[in-house]
């Protein structure tokens, strides 16, 4: 059974641990949220002695040394970290986003402060970093419904006002089938299709919607074009059972082969092995794209850390959850602005994630918020205008960007007024919970190239600037490293 299963691995997990200290990250978000970004940040970080202030043991200099070493893995794709790291420096480009699963494993060496742990792991560490996309997770309320209520979900988040229109295509041409008649592969390939492209079009809109499942329709991995994934809801459906061969026999099989082919697997396989996990939002691009796409991300994140949420019935969330001890959720890209917005940023961040807690009845314990950025593409100044002083952010703007009917060419840097975040997040809320109030005005998000990295005299290349990266460094590891 898929709890022996479980069972056994982390039996297997805790004897290796024994002879060699292991920590499990997982690493997740939805689609560009930062996660191949921020995981190229904290090895070349830790590898490169970079400066992490608030990250203990290696303010303290204890970090002796890091280093990559072959993951424990060999079914798991490794985190292409050196590609990723010579296109972020070398080119000064951003890397290719996470696609799928992948792992990478960094030995950290360090002088314990406690004897006991320098006896007994003679202070090594093994980080294994697991890299997924946070759609596969938003997979777990599936392994609850049977077809029929999935089909329900789907069809009213479907025509619900937020989406109704993007969604018109396959709501039109579901609802003109009648389930009942013989499957045929082509109308099952076509509807998947179509419930595909809904699903896209909610996402790459500047909506930016969240909460998509199945997850796989988005981010298939290997799986794209497998009959698991060629389904989708049908709605009105009648409540007399599938005749034998029908189209909804057909979708109906199907789901419940994704359930237990796809998801099931997945989180027995990579997440129920996980001891702490990363959760990035992009919270700004929600709060840019107004209400729905706020109430969406918390939506997404509830559906998201009840798959961590300890003491629950599903066994699923069960196992993982004993073993998953800390979760971190951080708000990304806070470079886009000025450091007074930052601690701003974390509290909108830290309200959504209560809001999102309240859901699903969770009392939040064992989760901490963060605003941060991975790499740091900016640097502060002040402009004058009209004889007054305005913080505004440095950077240059990506080839082809524009700003104010200007085109960057990806050389020129220039300086933004990036706007301000509001400064009570009650007011914010009470304005995406109204329906009248208007929400407040947008940030100035621009994409920015990343950063030169600096050069000592002697020749030598600094590590990549961040912002508080170091503090999710030591929340995340600095117990480990004691
Ligand atoms: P993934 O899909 O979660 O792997 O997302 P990526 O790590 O590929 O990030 C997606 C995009 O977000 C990148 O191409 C960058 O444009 C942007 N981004 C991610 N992290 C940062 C950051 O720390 N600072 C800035 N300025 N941009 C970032």
């Amino acid at each position: 059974t898929d709890e022996a299963l479980i069972a056994f691995d982390t039996l297997t997990d805790r004897a290796s641990n024994l002879v060699q200290p292991t920590l499990r990250l997982g690493v997740t978000g939805l689609s560009r949220a930062g996660k191949t970004v921020f995981i190229t940040a904290l090895v070349h970080n830790l590898m490169h002695g970079g400066r992490l202030p608030m990250f203990e043991a290696a303010h303290s200099g204890r970090l002796a040394r890091a280093a990559l070493e072959p993951q424990p893995d060999d079914a798991v794709p490794r985190f292409q970290y050196e590609d990723h790291a010579a296109k972020l420096i070398s080119e000064r480009l951003w890397p290719d986003s996470t696609r799928a699963i992948s792992e990478l494993r960094l030995v950290i060496e360090y002088e314990s402060a406690s004897g006991w742990n320098r006896f007994f792991s003679g202070g090594r560490l093994c980080l294994d970093i697991v890299d997924y996309p946070g759609e596969w997770l938003l997979d777990l309320p599936l392994l609850g419904q049977d077809f029929a209520a999935f089909s329900l979900n789907a069809t009213s988040l479907a025509r619900s006002s937020a989406r109704t229109d993007l969604a018109t295509p396959w709501l039109e041409k579901a609802g003109s089938i009648d389930p009942h008649k013989p499957a045929d592969e082509t109308q099952a390939r076509e509807l998947a299709r179509l419930y595909t492209d809904y699903l896209r079009a909610c996402k790459a809109d500047e909506r930016a919607l969240s909460t998509l499942p199945p997850g796989r329709f988005l981010m298939p991995g290997d799986l794209d074009g497998s009959p698991a994934l060629t389904f989708a809801p049908l709605p009105n459906l009648p409540d007399t059972p599938a005749p034998a061969g029908s189209l909804m026999a057909m979708m109906e099989r199907r789901f419940e082969s994704y359930k237990s082919v796809v998801v099931k697997p997945f989180f027995r396989e990579h997440v129920a092995r996980l001891d702490r996990q990363i959760v990035l939002i992009d919270a700004m691009q929600a709060m840019n794209a107004g209400r729905e796409a706020v109430i969406d991300l918390e939506r997404a994140l509830a559906d998201v850390l009840s798959c961590f949420r300890p003491g629950r019935s599903n066994f699923i969330t069960n196992l993982v959850s004993r073993r998953i001890d800390k979760v971190l959720i951080a708000a990304t890209k806070a470079d886009h602005l000025h450091h007074e917005s930052h601690d701003r940023l974390e509290a909108i961040a830290r309200r959504v994630v209560e809001r999102a807690s309240a859901r699903i009845g969770s009392s939040g314990a064992n989760i901490e918020v963060l605003a941060m950025a991975a790499v740091r593409a900016t640097r502060e100044a002040i402009a004058r205008q009209d004889g007054e002083d305005l913080p505004v952010i440095v950077g240059t703007p990506l080839e082809g960007e524009r700003i104010a009917g200007e085109t960057f060419d990806g050389k020129r840097k220039t300086a933004i007024f990036p706007g301000d975040l509001p400064q009570n997040p009650d007011s914010f809320f009470e304005a995406v919970d109204s329906t009248s109030q208007a929400m407040p005005h947008d940030i100035n998000i621009v994409r920015f190239r990343p950063p030169l990295i600096e050069e000592t005299d002697s020749g030598v290349k600094l590590s990549l600037p961040h912002i508080r990266l170091d503090r999710a460094l030591d929340y995340l590891l600095g117990d480990r490293l004691a």
